[in-house]
């Protein structure tokens, strides 16, 4: 069998982001309002600071206004909590992003949940996680969001196909499973406590495996079905996925590069959303 496509998370989130600048003009031009995405982070921990900085400059290019909250290490959850209410009453504010993990101090689903849905660009909250279940209008978990985005730019349709996705995390493996469902994949899951045998077989049997774990190449090449669709979310030291790559290019039809895959489609996902918000919004 000849090597898998490469799905191309780069171009497409290249192409989004161009999308999502124009809709942010557009409606600044309509209302006067300039759509505005809020980061909040707790902490110095330097991943942390460099992702939330890279998506303020992401923000400004694509017309986004960034308003950053910086709190200290030692911030309560109920000072956290105070400070999210607030936001999400800012009528200039219009999408909130909590950067994730905090320190072990703070109770996260009772900061996620003082996140206003409607604000929820993220997809973090109880709320938007039943509106991503039930097929209901709301907000994406990103990186899952992006990863339906990707499918769909391939005219990957999951009707009818069986999916795997390995990873149950609660930003990722539960989100992209049942978006899955949502378009009537028949899903089965995998996770830490899954024999490494029923993991074998079940991505034996997939048409599309979605691997969200961070265990370099634990999905192993072979295991891979000739012709399925291989979506690799994971991302580990030297660039190294949770699919081994070079085996899986052998059977699949279809596969993420990691890097440049699902990463870009995670802040695209995250900017056309913020911006969708903001047209939610203003009502225009
Ligand atoms: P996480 O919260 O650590 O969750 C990992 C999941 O993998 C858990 O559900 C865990 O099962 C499962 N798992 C662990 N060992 C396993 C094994 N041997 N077999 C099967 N399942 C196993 O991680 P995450 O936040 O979902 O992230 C997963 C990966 O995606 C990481 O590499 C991360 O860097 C990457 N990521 C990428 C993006 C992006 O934008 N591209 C965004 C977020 C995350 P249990 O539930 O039983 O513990």
């Amino acid at each position: 069998m000849s090597q898998a496509t490469l799905m191309d998370g780069t171009g497409l989130a290249r192409r989004i982001v161009e999308e999502t600048a124009q809709q942010a003009a557009d409606l600044t031009a309509r209302t006067g309002v300039t759509p505005c995405l809020a980061t909040v982070l707790v902490g110095e921990d330097p991943a942390s600071v460099t992702y939330v900085r890279m998506k303020q400059n992401r923000s400004r290019k694509a017309g986004i206004v960034s308003r950053h909250v910086s709190l200290p290490a030692a911030t309560t959850t109920a000072e956290l909590i105070g400070t999210l209410t607030e936001l999400s009453a800012d009528p200039t504010v219009h999408g909130i992003l909590l950067q994730h993990p905090m320190g072990h101090h703070i109770d996260e689903r009772a900061a996620f949940e003082a996140i206003a849905p409607e604000k929820d660009v993220d997809g973090v909250t109880l709320a938007s996680f039943s509106a991503m279940s039930f097929g209901l209008p709301g907000f994406s978990s990103c990186t899952p969001g992006g990863i339906m985005r990707l499918l769909d730019a391939y005219d990957v349709d999951p009707a009818g196909k069986r999916a795997v996705v390995v990873g149950r995390s609660a930003i990722l493996g539960r989100p992209v499973g049942m978006l899955l469902l949502g378009r009537d994949a028949t899903v089965t899951y995998c996770h830490s406590r899954t024999p490494a045998a029923d993991l074998s077989s079940a991505v034996r049997e997939a048409d599309i495996v979605v691997a969200a774990v961070g265990r370099p190449r634990l999905v192993r090449g072979e295991d891979i079905k000739p012709g399925a669709v291989v979506v690799d979310a994971g991302y580990n030291a030297g660039n190294v996925g949770d699919v081994d790559f070079d085996g899986a290019r052998e059977r699949a039809s279809l596969i993420t590069p990691v890097p440049g895959g699902v990463g870009p489609m995670t802040i695209a996902t995250l900017l056309s959303q913020t911006v969708e918000a903001a047209v939610r919004q203003t009502g225009a």
